[in-house]
């Protein structure tokens, strides 16, 4: 897209040369202008010209909503500060309200058309109106207008917008208007928001937004001086690659990836990044805004790509932009930044380790736009309980540094610069949820037994060493899933045996003779780590996963069954082993083991005294054969998550599909029900460790159905165990069956309703 010169103006393509022209006109034209009216009236002549209209006018967001008219060329002079639309009347309050073009070539004939008759537009037929959006907020409303009807081209439209962009971006920055109008515009800005994203990690929270890659000082949009500008800009991507090189130059570069910041490196230096700079700054505008500007670019271009990898390509080029704005400001590099109050993160991507380096006292809650309930960032923040809410488009434009935020990481809400209500409203909710907490942790040694003496029993997920602390402030009897392939995932290389060796170590004695039920690495699928990225598969979910993966690839799991028994050596050790289809593959698994067992006694190593091997049945295929996969293993758990997607055919993963089947249908219900009835015949302990434990109604439902052993998040070890105390499992049970029997379609309101007839402690909103 670009040229080669170093010196002479890079080339763009027509239409981006046609834009660059206007820019430059309109920096011209503006610059000579320091009286705010006479700017926007060459404004509006200089655009009128370039886009071929009759008419170009600028309307202006005032106070309550009106969009006023400021400035236009075509127009009758007399209409500007008179001509007032509410947002709720005329084309241009359509545009403001729809908050998108529109484009007519018979505009009276448009239902929401109102004619003004000072304004005189009567011979004026077709209109293309453009909002001035900024931060998801309309400031106002570019409209041009011809005596002919005509349809606008896809390129004429293109420059309205790319026009409309950055008037809404000089508006905001008061080098449009008036102070009394900026001042207006900023309060837009400010106005109470809301967003809705996707729950990941539960809890109410509030405090300030701390932007992670906070935006700059504010910088001018139009440079006087070209080729000063242009010195910049070289000299700023000279230290952000220097910055590169000197992190890379770093021997102990621990923790950081290596290869993460090779390929990083290689976007600092791409040329084609550099040229689509120098173009923008050609065409008059700063270094800064050159770089927002492209990044908008690319963002517009790579956001769309489904390829995750291309996905991660865009989180590098954002934070390379932002380190070149780092520089260009002269502002030191001071990361993280320090907290001083409390604060809720807001970034568009997150790696664990950034989140960590945060004073953690501080860092109440995390906004993401991008983040999977199984990212590393929310692996950590769950670990942390750090309430957390992902998906959060447009988090980054609506949500300015230092503003009040509060968000319900149950509910996905994310409240931006609340009022005192909600905001009080979220205090209180709060405090409850403090005060349910420490009933929690008081209730943690009561038996968790039924009202009529069912026992059952309570172990957690973990993943990390920071969640084994939870351990204790949970009573949890163990942990009965012990997702070893975080490890895998978080390090930028496959984790050393001697690590792997003192994580499992390190966690056994943090159980201090808990049980630990160690799953082996359940890599593939969702769960790729970046340094082994296979052959791209249409469908990895059913992909080369778990332990079809790890039986392939004896150079993974051996290592780590070597590790694992090295760690547990001389006590006890639960393997279990992830994704299983066939027996076969169990045996496949088993044979090497007992070859790493084996090796170990040759050697004269010291072998855990008890070698205990479970099985996840988390296919259908495992499922309809469980009596049999049992009967090769001393241990079951139920994968709920993956067993609920295969029964569903509904992807885990795909937030269209999230909500689209309920776990508490009679048919899963009963199929679960198949399951534990053909493990029981065995006589081998089942746990059921899917997430959908952690919701109340579900747990209830498989208490119903003959669960006797969960492992859950630890969040939810607490009311779980109250909900356990406060039932009658037996006429639960009795009731269940009935339902079941009748297949009913509506059983989560059911069982709701049979709870609350049952008196049964349901922890609050569900
Ligand atoms: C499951 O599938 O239910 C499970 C516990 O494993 P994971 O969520 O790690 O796939
Ligand atoms: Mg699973």
């Amino acid at each position: 897209m670009s040229a080669k010169s170093e010196t002479g103006p890079p080339v763009a393509p027509q239409n981006e040369r046609n834009v660059n022209a206007l820019f430059r006109a309109m920096h011209t034209a503006t610059a000579a202008e320091s009286d705010a009216q006479a700017r926007l009236d060459t404004l509006t002549r200089v655009i009128a010209g370039h886009i071929v209209a009759d008419v170009c006018s600028i309307y202006i967001r005032r106070p309550g909503d009106f969009f006023e008219l400021y400035a236009s060329e075509g127009l009758k002079p007399e209409a500007v500060h008179v001509t007032r639309l509410h947002m709720s009347e005329g084309l241009v309050g359509h545009v403001a309200r729809r908050q998108e073009p529109l484009v007519t070539a018979e505009a009276p004939l448009h239902p929401d058309f109102v004619y003004r008759p000072e304004t005189g537009e009567e011979k004026l037929h077709s209109f293309l109106g453009v909002p001035l959006i900024r931060a998801a907020k309309v400031l106002g409303v570019l409209v041009l207008q011809n005596k002919v009807p005509r349809i606008y081209t896809d390129e004429e439209i293109g420059a309205a917008l790319a026009v409309a962009g950055l008037l809404a971006e000089i508006a905001a920055s008061g080098e449009l208007l008036g102070k009394e109008e900026t001042a207006t515009v900023s309060e837009v800005l400010r106005l109470p928001d809301r967003l809705v994203g996707t729950p990941v990690v539960s809890g109410v929270a509030f405090g300030r937004a701390v932007l992670h890659d906070a935006p700059l000082a504010h910088h001018k949009s139009f440079a006087a001086d070209k080729g000063a500008e242009l010195e910049r800009l070289e000299d700023g991507l000279q230290s952000v690659r220097k910055s590169v090189d000197d992190l890379l130059a770093d021997e102990g570069l621990s923790g950081v990836s290596r290869e993460v910041l090779e390929a990083y490196r290689l976007f600092a230096y791409d040329r084609g990044w550099k040229e689509r700079l120098r173009t923008h700054v050609f065409a008059g505008l700063t270094a800064e805004a050159a770089v927002e500007r492209v990044k908008a670019e690319n963002r517009a271009r790579l956001s769309q790509a489904r390829d995750p990898y291309l996905r991660e390509r865009l989180h590098d080029l954002d934070d390379l932009s932002h380190r070149l704005l780092r520089h260009l400001s002269g502002e030191a590099e001071a990361r993280p930044r320090a907290l001083t109050e409390p604060s809720i993160i807001v970034a568009h991507s997150m790696g664990p380790a950034d989140l960590l380096e945060y004073d953690r006292s501080f860092v109440k809650g995390l906004v993401l736009v991008e983040a999977s309930e199984v990212s590393h960032a929310a692996i950590v923040a769950r670990a942390l309980e750090i309430p957390m809410v992902s998906g959060a488009d447009g988090a980054l434009e609506r949500i300015f540094d230092g503003d009040r935020v509060a968000i319900d990481g149950e509910a996905g809400e994310i409240n931006i610069r609340p009022t005192d209500d909600v905001f009080e409203a979220y205090r209180v909710r709060r405090e409850l949820q403090s005060k349910r907490q420490a009933q929690f942790a008081a209730e943690r040694d009561l038996p968790t037994v039924t009202r009529d003496g069912v026992e059952v029993e309570l172990y957690m997920n973990a993943g990390l060493a920071i969640d084994m602390p939870h351990l204790e402030t949970t009573g949890a009897k163990g942990v009965g899933l012990f997702r070893t392939e975080l490890q895998f995932l978080i390090g930028d290389q496959l984790p050393r045996p001697a690590a792997q060796e003192k994580l499992y170590a390190g966690i056994l004695k943090d159980a201090g003779g808990r049980p630990v039920v160690f799953r082996t690495a359940d890599l593939g699928g969702d769960k790729a780590a970046a340094y082994m990225r296979g052959a791209a598969e249409g469908n990895p979910a059913m992909g080369w996963r778990g332990l079809r993966l790890s039986v392939d690839r004896p150079g993974l799991m051996r290592p780590q069954l070597r590790a694992l028994l090295a760690a547990a050596a001389p006590g006890e050790l639960n393997i279990m082993f992830p994704m299983v289809t066939l027996v076969s593959e169990i045996e496949a698994a088993r044979a090497l083991l007992d070859r790493e067992i084996a090796l170990r006694r040759r050697r004269g190593r010291p072998l855990p005294e008890r070698i205990r091997v479970g099985a996840m049945i988390e296919t259908p295929a495992a499922a309809w054969r469980a009596g049999e996969i049992a009967r090769a293993v001393d241990f079951v758990s139920i994968g709920g998550n993956d067993l609920a997607q295969f029964y569903f055919a509904a992807d885990r993963e795909s937030p269209a599909m999230q909500r689209r089947y309920d776990p508490i249908n009679a048919g899963f219900l009963a199929f679960l029900q198949t399951v534990i009835e053909r493990v029981a015949e065995t006589g081998r302990p089942l746990t059921y460790c899917g997430e959908q434990a952690a919701d109340p109604l579900m747990a209830t439902a498989l208490i119903g159905i003959g669960v006797r052993r969960f492992s859950l998040p630890a969040t939810a070890v607490g009311w779980f165990r109250r909900l356990v105390r406060g039932l009658d499992a037996g006429l639960f049970s009795e009731w269940l069956t009935t339902e079941l029997a009748a297949n009913r379609r509506d059983l989560r309101d059911a069982v709701r309703a049979r709870l609350e007839h049952l008196g049964a402690p349901l922890p609050e909103g569900r």
